[in-house]
């Protein structure tokens, strides 16, 4: 008999699943799939009660597992042979499992009988089916307790379903199935790393950018272009608001006092935020802050800042060390593009020293005699929109679609 994996099996957190988000769950989930598998044409997916599977048709599994590794909400994967409810199957099948399982020494075989008409019961197919394993291959053991590979048989009332190694998967809740966020992007290693952690707890991103030109350049933005592409890895699509920031950002450091222009650019930015989220039904912001990381980001700081808004602002760092973020900024491949030397807009107006402990009385009486307003509406006019997507290539960018 000739076997090989024609399925593969996706779990997901079922704990996270309650009640009619269910079914809202596991439609994201399967839409997710769909659409990063869309380069397989002759795949399907199936779903039956608490499992999703993706059937192969005769396509390699490797590089459809690459692509699922990225899927938020998918907690693990394995491949499966699909065969009849026959004990003679079921050997064979098992031993092409085992015998095909990544560096397994040492195995048990965990049979789970859904089907009450298959005739064997699932303890003395477990033996059964040990013993068959154990003498028509050499050099495995038997592990109860902790086997390098489970070989786990589940005779459904369809079919038989075979699976081995268990692939670990990338966790959380598909994305788009916790409403959306604006990220404001910068260049730096932290705002993108926060992205992604919102994305893996099912949100959907739209990013935001504060671009001065001529003070940062084109290459700056192309930095925050190519983030947000590593980030459609997990996505799909992402909207990129690019702000231009030059004449709000020049007219603060004429109006403001030096020590206090950082804090108010802050507010600036996020005023501006707030105007992009309720021009497209975005309900929260997005941010790298990480408690006590810079002069703008103490306690003190974020209370004077965070003034402006009422909309939520995640800050999924703000707990986080620096070098635990560096090691995600790695994993998701941000790296590189983060420590790109160019100049960003924060780092170029940047005061000798400003306010760490910057208070909202000041704030606001500085604020009072600087007509801000129509600089707001102008800069919130004059938005770039890029569109970046994961099916895109880098030269079929386009701008303004919307
Ligand atoms: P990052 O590494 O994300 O740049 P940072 O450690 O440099 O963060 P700050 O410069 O204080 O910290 O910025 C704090 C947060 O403000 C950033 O994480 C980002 O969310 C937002 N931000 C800063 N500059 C910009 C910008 N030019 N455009 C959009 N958002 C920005
Ligand atoms: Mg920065």
């Amino acid at each position: 008999m000739e076997f090989e994996f024609d399925h593969i099996l996706i779990r997901y957190g079922e704990l996270a699943l309650k009640g009619k988000n269910q079914k809202h769950f596991l439609n994201k989930l399967q839409q997710n799939i769909q659409h990063k598998l869309k380069g397989f044409p002759n795949i399907k997916i199936k779903r039956t009660r608490g499992r999703m599977f993706i059937m192969l048709h005769g396509q390699d599994p490797q590089p459809i597992i690459d692509k699922c590794k990225n899927i938020f909400g998918i907690h693990s994967l394995s491949l499966a042979i699909k065969v009849s409810n026959e004990l003679e199957q079921i050997k064979q099948a098992g031993l092409f499992a085992l015998e095909n399982s990544i560096q397994a020494k040492t195995f048990k075989v965990a049979v789970r009988r859904v089907d009450k008409t298959f005739p064997t019961g699932s303890q003395e197919m477990n033996q059964l089916l040990g013993a068959y394993l154990l003498k028509h291959t050499s050099g495995f053991k038997v592990d109860v307790h902790q086997p390098d590979v489970e070989i786990n048989v589940e005779i459904r009332v369809d079919a038989t379903y075979i699976t081995s190694d268990v692939i670990k998967g990338a966790g959380g809740l598909p994305v788009g199935t916790s409403g959306k966020s604006l990220l404001l992007l910068s260049g730096g290693i932290d705002s993108p790393v926060a992205g992604y952690l919102m994305m893996k707890r099912g949100v959907e991103i739209e990013a935001i950018h504060f671009h001065s030109p001529p003070f940062t350049s084109d290459r700056a933005k192309q930095k925050v272009i190519d983030l947000a592409e590593k980030l459609t890895a997990f996505g799909h699509r992402l909207k990129i608001h690019v702000v231009p920031f030059t004449t709000l950002q020049q007219k603060i450091f004429q109006e403001i006092p030096e020590s206090y222009a950082m804090t108010v650019m802050r507010r600036m930015m996020f005023r501006i935020s707030e105007a992009v989220c309720e021009n497209h039904q975005i309900l929260s912001l997005t941010t790298g802050e990480s408690l006590g990381q810079v002069a703008s980001q103490t306690m003190e700081s974020m209370h004077t800042i965070n003034e402006v808004t009422n909309y939520p602002i995640l800050r999924p760092l703000v707990a986080m060390d620096k070098q635990d973020i560096i090691k995600i900024s790695k994993q998701i491949d941000t790296y590189d593009i983060s420590i790109r030397p160019y100049e960003d807009c924060c780092t170029i107006f940047v005061p000798k020293a400003p306010k760490t402990k910057p208070k909202r009385e000041k704030v606001n009486q500085f604020e009072a005699d600087f007509a801000f307003e129509p600089f707001i509406e102008e800069a919130v006019q004059k938005i770039q929109k890029i569109v970046v997507s994961d099916e895109q290539s880098e030269d079929k960018r386009f701008d303004d679609l919307f």
